[in-house]
């Protein structure tokens, strides 16, 4: 369903390696992460190179856009991919060592156009799942009023070093926006009382900002405001956001520390400066991902009914050695044919063949036994009523053709 969605808003399906180069995350996602940091599945290839198992999507879909001169094709190139990632945690509940996203990019669109509609697409993703969520979304603006910002944040925590949780205290030095997003009690506490970013943004990023704002509300996305949400990468800059569940979010609401993302089932934001810093020309982007983990267990809960296997019109049983053997020649005559079908080539018995037609719900079994293919014939039978038909093997096309016309 997404993958047709994002189809019919002009994305193209782009899929990367899982192994990239160490130095790929280390310059893209950036040193002082939780990813690079902690969580890389690193090791060293034959070559001695440092390999990694790809901790997120957006880095390999960058390298793969500079290598393959997409920069040369009209812009915007949008494109989605989707697939396992790693990351080295301590497996809990809805965060595993082995994941999956659904990520999505726009590329070479600077303006805040771009960002809404990815969050608009977001949005709707979740909607079309029966996953009720809500955009949580920041603007952390351009490096050089973040600069500032920062030493303002770092001003707040002066004297209050040791009231952080230890991963805080790295932070302080190392990240210091992370100590917006923190999950510990005490830190949130310390969190809420902090200067907010979003009051000390250069006009154009404000201006960009209100403008996004703008188009989510034309196109009716719920939104609120989170100062807490920074994403913890370095390469964004401007429009930051994550899907929360809006459950989640009421219960986040009504314990006394303040609102903060504690269970996104997507993230993402804009990242302008990145394709430069990887080497290509400057070209904006905007992109963001889906957890499919927990997106799809979220629409399991919500109820949401997983479109079940059709049921096959036809199912192709063989009898003995000689038919088994032909059976796969029919099997894609039919199938070129247009026939949805089935069969199983290891099974033998006809009972056991005509139990499988039945539990598949197949409207025909098509049954071609030692006999009937030393005539050229073949049986059609009603799983039905059980009324079987002998016909001409060379003209079965056409056979189907007319009863599935009468039983439909
Ligand atoms: P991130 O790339 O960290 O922004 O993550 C985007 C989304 O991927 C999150 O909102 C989660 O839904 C999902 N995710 C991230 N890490 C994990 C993990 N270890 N296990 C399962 N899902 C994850």
């Amino acid at each position: 369903m997404a993958s047709q969605l994002l189809r019919d808003y002009g994305f193209y399906e782009i899929e990367t390696p899982i192994l990239e180069s160490t130095a790929l995350y280390r310059r893209t996602t950036g040193e002082g992460t939780d990813i690079v940091e902690k969580e890389m599945f690193s090791f060293t290839d034959k070559s001695r190179d440092s390999v990694t198992l790809r901790p997120e999507m957006t880095p390999g879909i960058v390298r793969a856009y500079i290598e393959h001169g997409m920069l040369n094709r009209p812009h915007p190139v949008k494109l989605f991919s989707w697939g396992p990632l790693f990351r080295y945690d301590r497996p809990q509940a809805g965060r595993y060592r082995q994941f999956h996203q659904l990520d999505f990019e726009i590329l070479g669109n600077p303006n805040p156009v771009a960002d809404a509609e990815v969050i608009f697409l977001s949005y709707l993703i979740c909607k079309k799942l029966g996953v009720d969520a809500t955009v949580h979304i920041n603007s952390i603006g351009d490096s050089e009023s973040r600069k500032e910002y920062i030493k303002l944040l770092k001003e707040h925590y002066r004297n209050k070093r040791r009231l952080l949780c230890e991963d805080c205290k790295r932070r302080l030095t190392k990240n210091p926006l992370r100590l917006l997003d923190c999950k510990e009690p005490g830190c949130r506490e310390l969190a809420s009382e902090a200067p907010q970013l979003v009051d000390h943004l250069d006009e154009e990023s404000k201006q960009h900002f209100i403008k996004v704002l703008e188009h989510l509300d034309e196109s009716e996305v719920p939104y609120v405001l989170s100062p807490f949400i920074v994403r913890g990468l370095d390469y964004y800059n401007r429009t930051v956001f994550e899907l929360i569940p809006t459950g989640g979010e009421e219960a986040e609401q009504d314990s006394e520390t303040p609102v903060i993302a504690q269970d996104a089932i997507g993230g993402g934001g804009r990242y302008d400066g990145l394709i430069e810093h990887v080497g290509g020309r400057p070209t904006a982007a905007v992109g963001m991902a889906f957890g499919l983990e927990r997106l799809l267990s979220r629409a399991k809960a919500a109820g949401t009914v997983v479109p079940k296997k059709k049921k096959p019109q036809i199912f192709l049983a063989q009898l003995g050695e000689e038919a088994t053997k032909h059976a796969f020649l029919l099997f894609e005559k039919l199938r070129s044919a247009g026939f949805s079908l089935e069969a199983n080539f290891a099974k033998e018995g006809l009972k056991s063949q005509l139990e499988l037609a039945n539990k598949a719900g197949a409207t025909f079994a098509v049954i071609l036994g030692q006999k009937e293919l030393l005539d050229g014939t073949v049986i059609i039978r009603d799983m039905e009523n059980g009324i079987q038909e002998v016909v001409d093997l060379e003209k079965i096309v056409e056979e189907l053709k007319k009863r599935l016309k009468h039983s439909s």
